[in-house]
């Protein structure tokens, strides 16, 4: 079986002030990283614009007609939702390209025409809550994924691995009464947003947080992943793993103190594919979340696809 790549031109008409880490170069520097010989056999696939239906699963419609009311016309500029989340006019089908993006994705592992796929789009979106923008994320595409695996599709465990530098605060908003979704958020702490502490443990038991101190490198990483995330991922018994993979833990990104290096990035995702080949068919849906440092973002995201690749089956 193949890997599939999701992606769309729209997600680079998302275009943020100047000197903003969330910039059209992060996807221009992914799109590179995966468009080299090794990447050949990559299944590239058009993010679709998702459906408001989707979104309703997380997002109330008064917040959705907020945001799309918030997007200026063509040449108004920009408009700020807070201090760091701007949209402008290419804003609203970016972010309906993730939305489409993760949800098509799904469809295909869950049918069976993929081995696994990757998500390539931006805004990301694992910062959105229920009714409010923050952290560059308009909408919550994580976690509209894992609610359209379980609503649509009729799953009954979805878990979503979350190892971006940054604590999944919207995720875990969106996912908290969610029974049938388990989260788990790996983060450094203290860092924005703030939470992600390990007494956040959902309505029924299903947030796992695993915060860890500034300068945490591979060896540390990796040993709390095996003793904690694993062994708890395994005991849920997931039917499907969706991921979302930020590479702002790398030690060269300028928004956190991690010391993570492309190895660790695809370490991570090795081992949550075979645990997916265990448990669910190899099933394996992850988005780009964060990733500010260009050359960091490109090689890591480039280690992920690869491993992704690797145990399509
Ligand atoms: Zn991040």
């Amino acid at each position: 079986m193949s890997t599939a790549v999701y992606t769309h031109s729209e997600c680079l008409s998302h275009v943020t002030p100047p000197g903003h880490p969330e910039q059209v170069a992060r996807l221009v520097a992914v799109a590179e990283a995966l468009d080299t010989p090794g990447f050949a056999a990559l299944e590239r696939r058009s993010a679709p614009l998702g459906e408001i239906a989707d979104i309703l699963r997380c997002h109330p419609q008064g917040y959705i007609d907020r945001v799309r009311a918030a997007i200026p016309e063509e040449g108004a500029g920009v408009v700020s939702l807070d201090a760091d989340t701007h949209v402008m006019s290419g804003s609203w089908n970016a972010a309906l390209r993730g939305v489409g993006g993760v949800c098509a994705a799904v469809d295909a592992v869950l049918a069976g025409e993929v081995g696994n796929a990757f998500v390539a789009c931006r805004p990301p979106g694992h910062h959105a809550e229920t009714e409010t923008a923050m952290g560059f994320c308009l909408f919550g595409n994580i976690a509209i994924g894992a609610k359209r695996a379980l609503d649509h599709h009729g799953l009954s465990r979805v878990a979503v691995v979350d190892f971006d530098v940054h604590h999944g605060n919207g995720t875990q908003d969106l996912l908290w009464d969610e029974a049938r979704a388990f989260f788990i958020s790996s983060h450094q702490m203290p860092l924005y947003p703030g939470s992600g502490a390990r007494h956040e443990t959902g309505a029924h038991g299903n947030v796992f947080n695993l915060p860890f101190p500034p300068d945490t490198a591979g060896p540390a990483f990796r040993r709390q992943y095996e003793a904690e995330v694993f062994p708890a991922l395994e005991n849920f018994r997931p039917e499907l793993i969706l991921v979302s993979a930020g590479f702002d833990a790398h030690r060269a990104d300028p928004l956190a103190q991690m010391a993570l290096v492309e190895e660790d990035f695809a370490w991570v995702t090795g081992r949550l594919c075979e645990i997916a080949a265990e448990f669910c068919d190899g099933r394996v849906v992850s988005t780009l979340e964060g990733g500010y440092d260009l050359p960091a973002l490109g090689a890591s995201t480039a280690a992920h696809v690869k491993t992704l690749m690797e145990h399509a089956q």
